[in-house]
C-alpha cells in the first residue's frame, strides 16, 4: 500500500492513498501523476496537488466562470499557467469567445496532462486555442490592449509562479486587457496560506480600480478553503452581464452562489480590509 503526502505545503499536506504513481523531471519542476483511490487522478508538481479527476471541476468553474459572465461579451481570453487545460474546457463554453490563448511555462505539464488527463485536458486541442510554452511574465511585455479575459491559473508563489503574484505584474496583466477587460486569479488558501493570500488581494488593488475576493470549497486544497480575486479598471462587479449560466453545464457554481458571491467569512474579510 503506497501512501502520498504532499510536501510543499508548510506543517501540513493532504494524504491520499496511491495505485500507481509516475514520476517526470521537467526543466521547471518535479511533475507527478498519482492514481489516487479517493481522488482520481491526480497531477501534483513539486510536492503540492494542482489538480485532480474529482475535484477539478470547482476550481476550473470558479476560476473561469465569474470573469467571464461579468464581461459582457468576452472575445479574446488568455490564460496563463493552467497548463492541465481545465480552465480553457471551461472558457470555451461561452459562445462569445472566439480565440483563447494559453501560456505555460512547461510543456512537460501539458504532455502529462494530455496522456494522463483527458477529462481535463480535452479541449487544448479546439481550434480557437493557441498554446504558447513561455514564461508569463515575459509574454505579457508583448501584448498591450488585447485581451477581455485573463485568468492567472498559477501554481504557488514559489519557483516559476514566484513573479506571478507580484505588483509589477498584475500592471503587466492590467495593461494587456482591452477597454472593459476583467482578471481573475486564484489568490491561495486564507486559512493556510494567509500571508501569500493577503499579499495576492493587496498587491492586485493597489493595480486596479475594482476588485472583488470570492472562494470556493476544494477539498483537495489546503484546508479545503481556496480564494480567487477577479479585478477591472471597468467593471465594479456590481451586476452580472451574462445572467443565463445553465447553459455552461456547471457542477458546482449556481445562480445562488453567484448572487452570494462575495460574501466572506468574517475572518477572511478582516484579513484583507484596509
Ligand atoms: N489549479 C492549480 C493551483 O491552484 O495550484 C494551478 C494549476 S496549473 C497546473 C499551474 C501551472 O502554472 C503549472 O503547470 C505551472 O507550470 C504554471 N506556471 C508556473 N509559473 C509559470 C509562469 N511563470 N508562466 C507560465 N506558467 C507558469
Amino acid at each position: 500500500m503506497i501512501w502520498f503526502t504532499e510536501y510543499q505545503t508548510k506543517n501540513t499536506g493532504l494524504t491520499v492513498k496511491v495505485r500507481e504513481s509516475k514520476s517526470f523531471q521537467s526543466e521547471y519542476q518535479e511533475i507527478l501523476l498519482l492514481d489516487t483511490y479517493e481522488y482520481g487522478k491526480m497531477l501534483v508538481l513539486d510536492g503540492a496537488v494542482q489538480t485532480c479527476e474529482r475535484d477539478e471541476f470547482i476550481y476550473h468553474e470558479m476560476l473561469a466562470h465569474p470573469a467571464l459572465l461579468f464581461h459582457s461579451s468576452p472575445e479574446r481570453v488568455l490564460v496563463i499557467g493552467g497548463g492541465d487545460g481545465g480552465t480553457v474546457r471551461e472558457v470555451l463554453k461561452h459562445s462569445s469567445v472566439k480565440e483563447v490563448n494559453l501560456c505555460e511555462i512547461d510543456r512537460m505539464v501539458i504532455e502529462v496532462s494530455k496522456e494522463y488527463l483527458p477529462s481535463i485536458s480535452s479541449k487544448l486541442s479546439d481550434e480557437r486555442v493557441k498554446i504558447f510554452v513561455e514564461d508569463g511574465n515575459r509574454f505579457l511585455d508583448e501584448r498591450k490592449g488585447y485581451y477581455d479575459v485573463i485568468l492567472l491559473d498559477l501554481s504557488d508563489p514559489v519557483g516559476p509562479a514566484e513573479a506571478l503574484f507580484k505588483r509589477n505584474f498584475y500592471q503587466k496583466v492590467e495593461q494587456a486587457l482591452r477597454e472593459g477587460g476583467i482578471m481573475a486569479a486564484q489568490t491561495e488558501s486564507p486559512f493556510l496560506q494567509e500571508e501569500y493570500f493577503r499579499t495576492a488581494v493587496k498587491e492586485i488593488r493597489a493595480v486596479f480600480k475594482n476588485s472583488k475576493t470570492y472562494l470556493a470549497f476544494i477539498p483537495t486544497y489546503p484546508a479545503g478553503m481556496w480564494s480567487f480575486t477577479i479585478a477591472s479598471d471597468s467593471v465594479d462587479f456590481s451586476d452580472i452581464k451574462d445572467t443565463n449560466i445553465s447553459r455552461l453545464n456547471t457542477k458546482y457554481l449556481s445562480d445562488t452562489i453567484l448572487s452570494s458571491l462575495f460574501v466572506l467569512p468574517k475572518f477572511v474579510s478582516d484579513m484583507i480590509e484596509e
